[in-house]
């Protein structure tokens, strides 16, 4: 038997989770694709978005709320959804295939079935490229595109720009990404370390968000951002001490021209603003190394704790 999960994470979507589901049930319907079930997770929302849910499912079989104790973050969200998924089909005897999706109607539910009748055609992964997003005004597309520059510049994974976490999953990348288990969750990086190659990519335009506002502020980007690359790469403790090789090769050879100038040109030796530039620039520099050696010790120290990654309880149709 075939299914088709939807995984579907909501934090404070309110207003939201009616007009999704309507168009997602119109839009699965019109290709008759019957055999899905809408997961959704909870993370955490301070407004009626479970309320909303639990309305939902009493008038519906096919929804499940996986209910997240507190807001743990998308990232973590999405995993609590794949687990739920895994942990159904622990079996081994199903095919099913998973798709994520965000509740606010940016990810369209129209695209969604096409993935759907894809997977039926056989594509195991089928990821989404955003040609463009409504959403986002010039400023944040320009700190976008650098900051993807930037990120693969350092990191050891490539990770495609402009690839939302709206995608479609067959069993086999299910298993193969829940057998990573650190701590840090980036779907986008963990893909990659997968390997992305039979991907078929659809585009779409991203259309401004249906009702609410963005979760992510400049604090979570940052967080994501330094993540994306300390998780998947020690290159910048690499460019770490290399630069401070290069530096003290410098330094040794600025040292050996200073005293060749006082000994054979007899310069008096004047220069103190030279130096105290030198020693503002080299503590930075030794400040911000210590950043990122501090950054690879802290993810050390979390993921030795080994904690679970979030806590919750799983909301089923009482009447199944
Ligand atoms: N989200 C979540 N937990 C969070 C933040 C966001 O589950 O801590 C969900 C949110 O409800 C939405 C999706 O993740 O369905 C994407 O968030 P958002 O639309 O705020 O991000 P953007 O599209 O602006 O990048
Ligand atoms: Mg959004």
């Amino acid at each position: 038997m075939k299914k088709i999960y939807l995984i579907i994470s909501a934090y404070n979507e309110e207003e939201n989770i009616p007009v999704l589901l309507d168009s997602l049930e119109k839009n699965l319907q019109s290709k008759n694709i019957a055999n899905y079930e809408m997961v959704f997770v909870n993370d955490g929302s301070s407004d009626q978005t479970l309320a909303e849910l639990l309305k939902a499912q009493k008038v519906r079989q096919n929804i499940i709320i996986v209910n997240q104790s507190k807001n743990f973050g998308h990232e973590i969200a999405m995993t609590a959804g794949l687990n739920y998924v895994a942990e159904e089909n622990k079996s081994g005897e199903n095919d099913f295939a998973v798709i994520f999706m965000d509740a606010d109607l940016q990810h369209p539910p129209e695209i969604a079935a096409e993935m759907i009748q894809l997977w039926e055609q056989g594509k195991k992964l089928i990821l989404t490229q955003r040609t463009d997003n409504e959403d986002k005004g010039l400023r944040y597309k320009i700190l976008g595109n650098t900051y993807y520059w930037i990120l693969n510049t350092l990191s050891d994974v490539k990770i495609p720009r402009n690839m939302p976490d709206f995608r479609l999953l067959d069993k086999k990348y299910v298993l193969w990404i829940n057998s990573l288990n650190e701590t840090d969750r980036m779907f986008r990086g963990m893909l990659s370390l997968v390997g992305l190659q039979d991907a078929h990519i659809i585009n779409f335009a991203a259309p401004k968000r249906n009702a609410g506002t963005t979760k992510y502020n400049f604090w979570n980007l940052y967080k994501l951002a330094i993540d994306s690359v300390i998780q998947f790469s020690v290159k910048p403790l690499r460019i770490a001490t290399f630069i401070g090789v290069l530096g003290c090769i410098f330094s040794i050879l600025f040292l050996a021209y200073s005293i060749y100038n006082s000994w054979i040109h007899h310069e008096p030796r004047t220069g103190y603003l030279t130096l105290l530039s030198a020693v503002i620039f080299f503590c930075s520099l030794i400040i911000f190394f210590l950043g990122i050696i501090g950054e690879y010790i802290g993810r050390i120290h979390i993921e030795v704790k080994n904690r679970p990654l979030y806590f919750n309880e799983i909301i089923k149709n009482e009447e199944k």
